[in-house]
């Protein structure tokens, strides 16, 4: 019989250090919110993959449509044969991503490459170098987006500097100090100091920091963004590889804010558990580049477009999107009563269902105390992720597909390790 012990002695053997597990359990069966381990344990997961299984663990929909597109065709290259489901994923992403305007879609396979061809495009386009980036984001572990991701540890420490004509601007935090103000002049800063706007080419943000730790950018802040592309011929980007698909109550988060990114980018949770990722925008930005300038060999492969396919139904069928605000309230609620009962929670903050709490003690980020919540909950049986430039906050990242009791039943597990804690 395989044990969890024995699988983790030749995890630590065979796989590179780098490649970190937070979790010590093996997981061979997964469905909607619920992980059965090698031992036959079963645990709640509100990691969902971080941030991949808005419709939970292979949802029923999606697993059909990847079975009948195994009957069919895996893989051609779509740059070598075409096939429907990459087309019509590509009209359905530029009929739902907010702006008012023509769109176009290029598909690919991971979060970090959706990235790095947004600012390739958006370098075609404005003949420009510069990218603008916020410290806190994170966009990926690649070279590029190493440059970009505006965390050092763990992500490229060790490693020597990245390349590229990167500016680090602020990101909005108010609980740490930093107004919409503060955040819009440091952009002005950069100017002032680095690099004239006439050598940037893009300004690229996540709507709500992701792995940075679930801090909303006001929309007065994006508006802002706007205003300077505008004024400055700068394409706008906006990451929504986490924030994307669904989790914050409108298919994109960027609709809440007011104004429309030039580009945007999708992964995760966009494909229910498969590898797809795509960057979608104003068509004249997109077409910039030529045959053959944008593309891999796996990007947007048959059976993750059938899977995405799957899961836009699923979100129509479901209504995801109004479960998706009604969740986040009843978490919301839920999470702001443990609130008032443990002081270490200095905010619940978030958007739709993309939510955390941020622990504090005397007045400074509690790392410790998280991981010892994260590891906590983990033993009472519910898998939790923490994120934050201080690694102080826990982010609830439960399937939008999560049953009523399964939903509560976590959250009392992570009131329970709190008490337990303080
Ligand atoms: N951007 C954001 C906002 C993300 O959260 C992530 C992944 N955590 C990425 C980019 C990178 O995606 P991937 O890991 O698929 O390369």
């Amino acid at each position: 019989k395989k044990t969890n012990a024995d699988l983790l002695a030749r995890k630590v053997a065979s796989v590179a250090r780098g490649v970190g597990l937070l979790h010590p359990h093996f997981i061979e069966h997964a469905e909607n919110t619920t992980v059965r381990d090698v031992e036959g344990r079963e645990l709640i997961d509100f990691a969902g993959g971080i941030a991949v299984l808005n419709t939970g663990h292979l949802h029923p929909k999606v697993k059909a449509a990847v079975l009948e597109q195994l009957d069919k065709v895996s893989h051609t290259c779509f740059m070598v044969l075409g096939y429907e489901p990459y087309v019509e994923l590509c009209e359905k992403i530029n009929a739902l991503a907010p702006g008012d305007f023509a769109k176009k879609t290029a598909l690919f396979t991971t979060g970090a490459e959706a990235i790095e061809n947004a600012v390739k495009i958006a370098r075609a386009y404005t003949k420009r170098t510069g990218v603008i980036a916020f410290g806190g984001g994170y966009h990926g572990r690649t070279m590029a987006t190493l440059a970009l991701t505006g965390k050092v540890a763990p992500y490229s420490a060790g490693m020597g500097l990245m390349p590229g004509d990167v500016y680090r601007a602020m990101f909005p935090n108010q609980l740490h100090g930093i107004s919409t103000a503060d955040a819009l002049a440091s952009i002005e800063r950069i100017f002032k100091f680095d690099a004239e706007p006439q050598n940037i080419a893009a300004i690229l943000l996540e709507p709500v920091l992701g792995e940075g730790g679930f801090y909303v950018a006001p929309p007065a802040f994006m508006q802002g963004l706007r205003k300077i592309c505008d004024q400055h011929g700068i394409v706008l980007i906006a990451d929504e590889v986490q924030t994307g698909a669904g989790r914050t109550g409108s298919f994109f988060a960027m609709e809440q804010m007011g104004v429309a990114a030039d580009l945007t980018t999708f992964a995760k949770s966009i494909a229910g558990g498969f590898p797809l990722a795509g960057v979608v925008g104003k068509a004249e930005i997109m077409d910039v580049v030529g045959p053959g300038g944008l593309g891999g060999t796996y990007g947007g492969s048959p059976i993750a477009c059938a899977a995405a396919l799957a899961v836009l139904e699923v979100f129509e069928e479901e209504q995801l999107l109004e479960r998706c605000r009604t969740i986040g309230e009843q978490v919301k609620a839920d999470l702001n009563a443990l609130a008032k009962q443990y002081p270490v929670i200095a905010e619940v903050r978030g958007l739709g269902a993309m939510i955390a709490i941020e622990l504090m003690k005397d007045g400074k980020p509690a790392p410790e105390l998280t991981s010892a919540l994260v590891a906590k909950a983990r033993d009472k049986g519910l898998i939790l992720l923490s994120c934050g430039i201080y690694g102080n906050v826990i982010r609830i990242l439960m399937p939008l597909t999560v049953p009523d009791a399964q939903l509560q039943q976590g959250l009392a597990i992570l009131g329970e390790s709190l008490a337990e804690l303080v």
